[in-house]
């Protein structure tokens, strides 16, 4: 067997001409393991699928094998890998996808009907998807056409969008870098680089610390302690911006960054400077096209025109896999890896990126830093009720008034929030539930509309806050259908490296669609996946069921809801 000779080539044989498409399609790109992701986006944007014979060409040029390059691509949900080669195009997709959003909000706003309508359509050329949340739920329910969003979505505005084929979203309109600049934009930091010595650095931190600022992507770990944490570790340290914002309910990173996108690279940049960070990565969701490209346009500029020296910053696209929020499974996939979060120790602050110290941060996090320290700690944290300190930005969806993000105090009740800042519940729904922190916070009844709505709150009721999405449902809606859209996201979403997670999820799913409800075997299952689960997903998965068997016991035993 040894000295016979392999007639033929193992897998599929290499395609010159995919070969010199790839190579075209990458030029004036480095070639780096760690860009895979970001050559694999090129393949798509430009073919809108990745080829099989692509994917071998790729792995190829990068001498890696085709495995390697396979497991990567079809990780991702955003990557459509197909058989096409130069000769046969059958596989080729159509020339525009329509996604529509099946997030809990979105479906709570008729989405799944609409799915049915457009496929019912027959528009040619067309692929109709059904995908989780966008991030834009406050205007539920959102289709996106192409790369362009529609809220509020008809049938009627859609088709009007698929024949107009208006295809990329817009971003809005905003002072460039040079009018911003020479308006005063930037001048505290540049004035901070000038002057930054170790006594400013100390000054800083503890401005930091006193304020309270805690992670605002869901962990809730303290701005400050990170930031010290890091600052020990041994040089060169990288830092990362998590701008992944996956949690279905949660839209507040892109509305700040439509908004006022200055303030968060001021903060980012203050953050790297006292942490002192050799390199900044910003990961951001595939979803959130225009943003990605405002700021590749403003980073360009601080580069063609500095005002003062910047570290190296570098943006990677996201491609579509809710697990690359969980920060370690974010830098697997920033490494071009496919995103599965890591064992710990060692934590990313001492272990991170291309392992090196690493300061990873919610886009949200940083966006505070710069009012912080111009206005004082105590400007943050006079403000809050029951006995809380700081500003919590809401994300707020459902069945009210005025969804959107609503900056409030933490600590405010949802029973405050709805009304003083929501416009009070729509006409003809009563509050009968609600999400506090987005799919994987649980689910809470509307006679718990009194909790102070913050970190660590929420605990004993069995729900976390997370990034603070608020989504609310009323008497004209079922718990139970709220909690299997989420377990149907987590099911999805699961990276399937640990069973609790990959099994579990699948298996409580299935629990959850029987008429009556099997209750002590999915509390055996909910304890099993709480504990051995790898991860955060995993680990807060059974929220949803578990808070309708707690909470809407008289929804358990009936198949009407
Ligand atoms: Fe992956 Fe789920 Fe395990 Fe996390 S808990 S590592 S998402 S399988």
């Amino acid at each position: 067997m040894k000295n016979r000779k392999r007639r033929q080539q193992r897998g599929r044989t290499l395609s010159t001409s995919a070969v010199q498409a790839v190579e075209a399609l990458i030029k004036g790109m480095p070639r780096r393991r760690d860009l895979l992701l970001e050559y694999l986006h090129r393949i798509q944007d430009h073919q809108r699928c990745l080829p099989r014979d692509y994917l071998h060409a790729l792995a190829h040029l990068l001498q890696l094998s085709q495995v390697e390059v396979y497991e990567v691509a079809s990780f991702y949900h955003h990557f459509d890998i197909v058989n096409y080669s130069e000769e046969s195009t059958s596989e080729n997709p159509p020339g525009i996808t329509i996604r529509v959003c099946s997030s809990i909000t979105c479906e709570m706003m008729g989405s799944q009907e609409l799915l049915q309508k457009l496929a019912a359509l027959g528009l040619e050329n067309i692929r109709i998807q059904d995908v989780p949340c966008v991030g834009r739920c406050d205007k539920a329910p959102v289709v996106v056409v192409g790369r362009n969003p529609v809220e509020k979505a008809t049938v009627a505005l859609v088709k009007e969008t698929v024949l107009k084929k208006e295809i990329e979203e817009i971003y809005p309109d905003h002072l460039t870098y040079t009018e911003y600049r020479d308006l005063g934009g930037y001048s505290f930091y540049a004035q901070l680089k000038k002057d930054f010595n170790a006594e400013k650095k100390v000054n800083i931190l503890r401005e930091i610390e006193v304020s309270g600022l805690r992670g605002l992507g869901g962990a809730g770990f303290p701005v400050g302690k990170k930031w010290l944490i890091v600052s020990a570790q041994a040089a060169p340290r990288m830092m990362v911006v998590n701008i992944d914002e996956g949690e279905p309910g949660t839209f507040k990173d892109r509305h700040y960054l439509e908004k006022d996108p200055r303030k968060f690279i001021e903060g980012m940049l203050i953050a790297a400077l006292v942490v002192d960070v050799e390199t900044i990565v910003v990961y951001i969701r595939d979803e959130y096209p225009a943003i990605r490209g405002m700021l590749e346009t403003e980073f360009q500029a601080f580069r063609d025109d500095p005002y003062c020296q910047i570290p190296k910053i570098e943006i990677r696209r996201g491609a579509g896999a809710y697990v690359c929020g969980e920060e370690s499974a974010m830098l697997e996939s920033i490494e071009g890896k496919r995103g599965m979060p890591r064992l710990r120790p060692p934590y990313v602050a001492e272990r991170g990126l291309y392992g090196r110290p690493t300061l990873v941060h919610n886009m949200e996090s940083l966006y505070w830093v710069r009012d912080i320290i111009v206005k004082g700690a105590d400007w943050f944290t006079k403000q809050g009720r029951c006995h809380r300190h700081g500003l919590r930005s809401f994300s707020v969806s459902g069945r009210v008034n005025n969804p959107g993000v609503h900056l409030a105090p933490a600590g405010i009740t949802l029973r405050e929030l709805v009304d003083e800042y929501c416009g009070g519940m729509q006409q003809g729904h009563t509050l009968y539930g609600y999400l506090p922190g987005g799919a994987s916070g649980g689910i809470l009844p509307a006679n718990l509309d009194g909790i102070p709505l913050d970190f660590d709150t929420l605990l004993a009721h069995g729900c976390f806050i997370g990034s603070a999405a608020i989504i609310i449902f009323s008497d004209q809606d079922s718990a139970k259908k709220v909690a299997l859209n989420a377990m149907r996201f987590f099911k999805h979403e699961s990276c399937g490296q640990c069973t609790p997670c990959r099994v579990g999820t699948a298996q409580a799913l299935t629990l959850m669609k029987e008429a009556k409800w099997n209750i002590p075997l999915m509390q055996d299952l909910s304890m099993v996946m709480r504990d051995a689960s790898i991860c955060g997903l995993g680990q807060a998965a059974p929220n949803p069921m578990d808070c309708v068997i707690r909470y809407f016991p008289q929804e358990v035993d009936h198949a009407e809801f």
